[in-house]
């Protein structure tokens, strides 16, 4: 064992390893890269993390970088629960409910709670998170906060930040902070602390003053954005300042999350959920553009498309058998609206049939949840797809989560299928058509030198697209080591180097998470390149994205 190795040993309460077979396993996450970690911790508690920051920062002070990756469940698409130092992984020992008020809607845990068993102990009290990621089952609350993750009900409901209420964050130097909303006599409490968490509150206060044009011209045009750093929410119309914006979507790059506080929202009436035949993306655009007035927001409107259902049914023959037939239409989507008061739910729902029957050839409007469970089957046939191999040929997330303005999602339709007839590639396309967010995931075979060329030729020419449509590289994926390096691209320069003096000021040293989000060319990622890919550490559960 190394000299850091013994050290931790020593000092920390949660395990410590450096077994090849263990580094082996958390050199993965669920992206195209390998990393292999030289340490893993599981920490005990909270002071096992300060401990290491601590310990960190203080051999960066004479000049040893160590890099530090906090990990939660590791299902991460972007790359960025992977690193090369020492990883801290929540799972193992923070998983506690601290506080829990029902009536209140308010919930706090640690960082490192299944979010699937968050959701499941909220709906006995009848609430739930509807930010959570499809991959509730096997992922953490602390990765669905730094990733600022969210799923399918986003376009009513919105992110993650949307419920994130606090947190506890161990910084860099291994001070813990608490965030939330202050009023602007807690803040200038804050500004005069004379700690490492004064020093950044004054300097984000002095960025965000010097930087008010850029950073409102900053925003993109989307309904949701998990890449750079959230500038825009930290200071608010009433005064309030919240530093929790910059933490949430940073993956593990401004400091360590060890608790989250979350708000949640009850649990409405039974939902109508709607599903439409489409013959073109003009037909699908026409429809998201209406449904999208309705005095009630759908609650999801999602899209797959019929090369997706060809390739499900080849896998497996069986799976839509009796939910939908051959010949597959180009389009399906399926629209679910949900709500607090039955009566205008239904409403809605009517509304919302007949917006869709003047686009489609075919709706169906089900009341029945039984037969609902059968129509969402649809839309999670993508699990089928994106966890089957065709040989070595393996479905890759390369470009998985593009969004663009919701008036430009057809224009975002044409791009993908012209780039993939171009690269001759087989194409299907799926995902949260509603906000303009849609995935695709190209078979490639990453043991093959020409394929490895492909990888990076694809996302070049895909995001020089998404840009020219005014959109974002992702959604809900987040950068990480796939996306950062095209960050300077989507954002003006201006942009970018705010984003680079943010990091500077939660981590002068560089220990957090280096390689990940900011500060990393294609240069630097391609060797990371997986010779082969798989999804061992989720095959037990495999969900739709
Ligand atoms: C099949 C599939 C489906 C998916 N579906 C969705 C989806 O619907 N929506 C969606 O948004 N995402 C989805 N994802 C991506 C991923 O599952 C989510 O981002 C998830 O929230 C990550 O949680 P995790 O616990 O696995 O985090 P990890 O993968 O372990 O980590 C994710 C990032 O968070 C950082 N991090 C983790 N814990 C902490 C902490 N305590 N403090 C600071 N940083 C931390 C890591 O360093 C890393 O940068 C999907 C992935 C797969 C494989």
């Amino acid at each position: 064992m190394n000299k850091v190795a013994h050290y931790l040993q020593e000092h920390v309460a949660g395990e410590v390893m450096t077994g090849t077979d263990a580094r082996k396993y958390f050199s993965t996450d669920n992206s195209i890269f390998c990393l292999t970690p030289s340490v893993i911790v599981y920490p005990k508690n909270e002071n096992d993390i300060r401990k290491i920051a601590r310990f960190t920062w203080q051999l960066a002070e004479r000049g040893r970088i160590i890099p530090v990756t906090a990990r939660g469940s590791g299902t991460d698409l972007s790359g960025a629960a992977i690193g090369s130092g020492i990883l801290l992984v929540t799972p193992a020992h923070l998983g506690r409910v601290k506080f829990i008020d029902p009536k209140g809607g308010v919930v706090s845990v640690e960082s490192g709670i299944n979010f699937g068993k968050l959701q499941q102990l909220l709906f006995t009290y009848d609430r739930f998170v509807p930010s959570a990621p499809a991959s509730l089952e096997y992922s953490t609350v602390g990765g669905a906060v730094a990733n600022n993750s969210s799923g399918m009900y986003s376009i009513k409901y919105g992110v993650m930040s949307n419920y994130v209420k606090g947190l506890r964050v161990v910084l860099a130097n291994g001070e813990v902070i608490e965030t939330g909303k202050l009023s602007k006599k807690e803040l200038n409490r804050k500004l005069g602390l004379a700690t490492f968490e004064g020093e950044i509150y004054r300097s984000i206060d002095a960025l965000l003053e010097e930087n008010r044009e850029l950073i409102a011209k900053s925003v993109i045009n989307v309904t949701k954005n998990a890449s750079g750093y959230n500038l825009v929410d930290i200071r608010n119309d009433d005064g309030s300042f919240d530093l929790s914006p910059l933490f949430i979507g940073s993956q593990g790059t401004l400091g360590l999350i060890s608790e989250v506080t979350l708000e949640t929202e009850p649990v409405g009436a039974e939902p109508v959920l709607l599903c439409a035949y489409m013959d073109s993306a003009d037909s699908v655009q026409a429809a998201v553009n209406e449904l999208r007035e309705l005095e009630i927001m759908p609650s999801a409107i999602e899209l797959v498309d019929d090369n997706l259902l060809n390739t499900v049914a080849s896998i497996n023959g069986n799976y839509l058998k009796g939910v939908i037939s051959p010949p597959y239409p180009k389009f399906v989507l399926i629209v679910e609206v949900d709500g607090d008061k039955e009566h205008k739910l239904k409403r809605t729902a009517k509304k919302a049939e007949k917006i869709l029957t003047k686009h489609a050839k075919q709706v169906v409007l089900e009341i029945d949840q039984d037969k609902q469970k059968d129509i969402w089957k649809i839309r999670e046939a993508s699990a089928i797809y994106s966890g089957h191999n065709q040989g070595q040929l393996n479905p890759l997330p390369l470009i998985d989560d593009a969004i663009v303005p919701v008036d430009k999602l057809k224009n975002l339709i044409n791009v993908i299928y012209a780039l993939f007839n171009q690269e001759h590639l087989q194409v299907a396309v799926w995902g949260h058509a509603g906000e303009g967010n849609l995935h695709v995931q190209p078979y490639l075979n990453l043991g093959q030198v020409g394929d490895r060329q492909k990888v990076f030729r694809i996302i070049e020419e895909y995001y020089k697209q998404i840009r020219e449509l005014g959109g974002s590289t992702t959604a809900q994926y987040n950068d990480g080591r796939l996306r950062g390096p095209y960050l300077s691209r989507i954002y003006s320069n201006d942009v970018f180097q705010l984003f680079q003096k943010i990091k500077r000021i939660f981590d002068p040293y560089g220990t957090l998470n280096p390689g990940v989000k900011i500060n990393v060319s294609t240069d630097e990622v391609k060797p990371l390149l997986r010779s082969e890919y798989h999804l061992d550490h989720i095959y037990d559960h495999l969900p739709f994205s």
